[in-house]
């Protein structure tokens, strides 16, 4: 196989297993949008589910109804999907038992006509602008958001099941936005139930909360990034100090290894020039598979037992690395990134060699590479 990346649902379980020890007393949402952040949805929400994520959580309310379609039914979890726009599969979503996010009196207008039409009640999780400056009601105009949720609680179309919020700097403990945004929180739960509503669940967190925040737990924390593995706050601890272990191994077979002399340009560009005669060996994955472009010259890979260093640029389909002294096999496998334990490198490492987060990494791995469920 050219290139594979094996995901290991044996992890996620265990990931699934630790996060909800640290919630607490708190339900825990596996975030499972972006194709479960490059892992592969189906597989990643089954798994979460069997070691007791209550919720699923996607950006897209077709994410969130392709999990519906995929069997995984409202009394195994419910679904929360977040990213809507004017004219969206809101009937879908409601029909679907899919909770939907409002952040706007236009969104509450189109999940009630919805479910006016459907003959049902959509379930609504009000999102509150506590300061990330990104989705959510601004404090000023929630109380007329509330109020409108409430005549269409009366009428029947709505039910807010949720009210919530999201952190801008939690994987900066410490910072002084996240008090802030804790605060502006319990301001607007305080509002909204004092009108009247009297939701299922109240949340705020996210991985790095979860982890380093205990306040902001709540009644149900939403984890992505750690259900695969992956520490939010790689500054302060890896993933083991967590109890998470990386879900995806990133690998390709050497299609070509060969003897070049010293002084012999490599990649477009030349960027790399051979410092003497030394053997190259081409690692058949590149940025049309999600390797960043941005790691030319600094992405790390394991070839034959040493770490390497992506030699010249990253092109579409594939890069080099130079042996030097050492040989290799074509077919031996080179490992860009996996948990690390055997001496590989992290995704964490290639966030760092192409200056941005794990997150992104594992994310950008793209649809030409086969997932592998171990
Ligand atoms: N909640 C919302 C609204 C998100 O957009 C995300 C992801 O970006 C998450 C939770 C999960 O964040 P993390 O992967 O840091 O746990």
């Amino acid at each position: 196989m050219r290139a594979r990346a094996e995901v290991d649902l044996a992890a996620v379980r265990d990931n699934v297993r630790a996060l909800r020890a640290r919630a607490g007393n708190a339900q825990l949402m596996a975030v499972v949008k972006s194709d479960a952040y490059g892992h592969g949805m189906v597989p990643c929400a089954r798994a979460a589910v069997q070691a007791g994520a209550t919720w699923l959580g996607t950006a897209l309310p077709e994410e969130a109804l392709a999990l519906r379609a995929a069997g995984i039914g409202p009394g195994q979890a419910r679904v929360l999907c977040w990213v809507w726009t004017p004219g969206g599969p809101w009937r879908e979503a409601v029909e679907a038992d899919v909770d939907v996010s409002v952040s706007a009196l236009w969104a509450l207008e189109e999940a009630a006509a919805a479910a006016r039409a459907a003959g049902r009640t959509a379930r609504v999780h009000l999102k509150a602008d506590t300061g990330l400056g990104r989705a959510g009601c601004q404090p000023a105009d929630w109380p007329e958001l509330v109020a409108a949720a409430r005549a269409a609680e009366a009428e029947g179309t709505v039910k807010v099941t949720g009210l919530w919020s999201h952190f801008a700097c939690a994987d900066e403990p410490g910072h002084p936005s996240i008090a802030a945004q804790l605060a502006s929180f319990r301001e607007a739960v305080e509002h909204a139930e004092r009108a009247g509503i009297d939701p299922e669940v109240r949340h705020h967190a996210n991985s790095p909360a979860l982890l380093t925040l205990p306040e902001s737990h709540f009644d149900l924390v939403r984890s992505g990034v750690s259900v695969y593995g992956i520490s939010p706050v790689p500054q302060i601890a890896g993933p083991a100090e967590f109890g998470l272990r990386p879900a995806m191994t990133l690998s390709a077979s050497l299609s070509l290894v060969k003897k070049v002399p010293g002084g012999h340009g490599v990649s477009y560009g030349h960027h790399y020039t051979t410092p003497g005669e030394t053997t190259l060996a081409l690692v058949p994955v590149g940025y049309a598979d999600g390797v960043p472009r941005h790691a030319s010259g600094t992405g790390p890979v394991l070839v034959a037992g040493k770490w390497r260093t992506v030699a010249g640029r990253v092109a579409m389909d594939q890069f080099v690395v130079d042996l030097g002294g050492d040989t290799a096999g074509a077919g031996e496998r080179a490992v860009l990134f996996g948990p690390g334990d055997a001496g590989e490198p992290t995704a964490e490492d290639w966030a760092r060699a192409a200056g941005t987060i794990a997150y992104e990494i594992v994310t950008r791995i793209g649809r030409r590479v086969p997932r592998v469920y171990l």
